[in-house]
């Protein structure tokens, strides 16, 4: 029995599926997953020792890498004067006005919340508070925590376990929400004409990267900003993913077509790099409707831990690390990844596509259809992605154990890195081309489980 192995089995006895987060649990992939013990820049070394290059990243925070030393510095200076005083304190203010001026315009007030599922539910709740209107529109496939009302065909782990929502969800909270597909203005446009007045506001990723990464097309986010302002609703970007990664002002700051002024949200959310792998997120817009919060005004958000001393010094730290040479770096292993994985696959003849958005990417294991919301996300040969999963986690390559996760890349992943990356590749690639070819119209929840 390996290490990982001894300690799954004690888990499973004492943690839901062994667990703390589903996806984790290797259910897609099959087999027993990975318990770390350590991380040090691109790789990760696991319970029996063994050394990974690390292609999740903590699924984003770690844009420098792991252990960076600014950030552990940061840390250790940080917990020598205390962990937590649930008062203000001196780096919130200065995370804060970093976020505020590193996005600039509408971004003019934040509040520091422990995670992107806070960070989104608390977003929405200010958007109904503000507006007096009670629905919801989401897309499909896109996740945004596991908030009740936003779980509706929503993508990562419930995608990855076959899951179309969850009970537990009541009626009552999942009633107001409006799930549409994603990339279809058509559809929105539907959607407002039958609920405008009842749609307090339109929820997106910024580039949706829980199916599978899947950019927005030109004109779709144009279009759903003018149907909020049509309509009176607020539109919240969801950038826990793209903030600070995909640039140094995330989406908002790619130039257009993808993200840029051209449509500015009202809301947005962060998480992820925003708090340097410790559990920091956010979420912000115009003073005006910021201000709707308590105690200036009457909706209501609280956290004994926000803004916590050790999770704003790990943010703090990594923002400020994050300079154009570590976005250009990332811009660079990502890019080279993606394309060596793509080679690959070719070579070995299977047929696959390349989602991509910014710097983040993933493999569809698709046929050779476009890949534009979760419907085509969904036509996968997730059999072939395990087989493929497993040769590259036995060469010393950890990847997302979901064909529907984005892999992630970090400054620190340098030519040594990418070169285990690529000795990996052609084998990987065999195994999946020696499972059959069988693209499911809609992969069951059996298929995916
Ligand atoms: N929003 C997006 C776009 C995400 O990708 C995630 C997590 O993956 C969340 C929200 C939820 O963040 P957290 O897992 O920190 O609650």
């Amino acid at each position: 029995m390996t290490a990982s192995e001894e300690l799954f089995a004690r888990a499973l006895k004492v943690v839901p599926g062994g667990v703390n987060s589903p996806v984790r649990a290797f259910r897609a992939v099959g087999g027993t997953p990975r318990f770390m013990t350590e991380g040090c820049g691109a790789y990760l070394t696991d319970a029996d020792g063994k050394r990974y290059v690390d292609l999740v990243c903590s699924w984003g925070p770690m844009i420098l890498g792991h252990a960076h030393l600014a950030v552990v510095d940061a840390l250790r200076s940080a917990a020598g004067r205390g962990t937590s005083f649930g008062t203000p304190t001196p780096g919130e203010v200065e995370l804060a006005e970093l976020l505020v001026a590193r996005v600039g315009p509408p971004l003019e007030s934040v509040r520091l919340v422990n995670s992107g599922t806070e960070a989104t539910m608390s977003a929405i709740r200010l958007a109904r508070g503000a507006t007096g209107r009670a629905k919801v529109v989401k897309f499909a496939g896109c996740y945004h925590g596991h908030v009740d009302a936003l779980l509706a065909a929503a993508g990562s782990g419930l995608a990855t376990l076959g899951l179309p929502d969850t009970p537990g969800v009541t009626g009552a909270s999942a009633a107001d929400t409006i799930v549409l597909p994603y990339n279809d203005l058509t559809e929105a446009q539907a959607a407002f004409e039958v609920h405008g007045p009842s749609i307090a506001c339109v929820i997106t990723e910024a580039a949706a990267a829980n199916m599978g990464v899947v950019a927005p097309q030109p004109g779709f986010v144009e279009g759903l900003r003018a149907l909020c302002d049509q309509h009176g609703a607020l539109l919240i970007s969801d950038e826990v993913m793209t903030g600070f990664r995909v640039s140094e002002r995330g989406w908002y700051g790619l130039p257009a077509p993808h993200g840029g002024p051209a449509v500015v949200p009202d809301l947005f959310t962060f998480g992820k790099v925003m708090g340097g792998g410790l559990p920091a997120a956010a979420f912000g817009g115009r003073t005006e409707l910021m201000s709707q919060l308590a105690p200036l005004g009457p909706v209501y958000q609280a956290g004994t831990l926000s803004g916590n001393p050790l999770a704003v010094a790990a943010g703090l730290a990594t923002l400020k690390a994050c300079t154009p040479d570590v976005y250009a770096a990332v811009d660079a292993s990502s890019a080279k990844v993606a394309e060596l994985a793509s080679a690959a696959l070719s070579a070995a003849g299977v047929v696959h596509a390349v989602g991509r958005a910014g710097s983040l990417f993933s493999i569809f294991f698709t046929g050779d259809h476009l890949v534009t919301d979760y419907a085509t996300a969904q036509r996968q040969n997730v059999a072939r992605y395990a087989a493929f999963f497993h040769s590259m986690l036995e060469a010393g390559v950890y990847l997302p154990p979901s064909a529907y996760e984005a892999w992630f890349t970090s400054a620190a992943h340098d030519d040594a890195a990418l070169e285990t990356i690529a000795q990996a590749l052609p084998a990987a690639a065999r195994a999946a081309a020696a499972v059959p070819e069988r693209i499911a119209a809609n992969a069951s929840a059996a298929d995916r489980a």
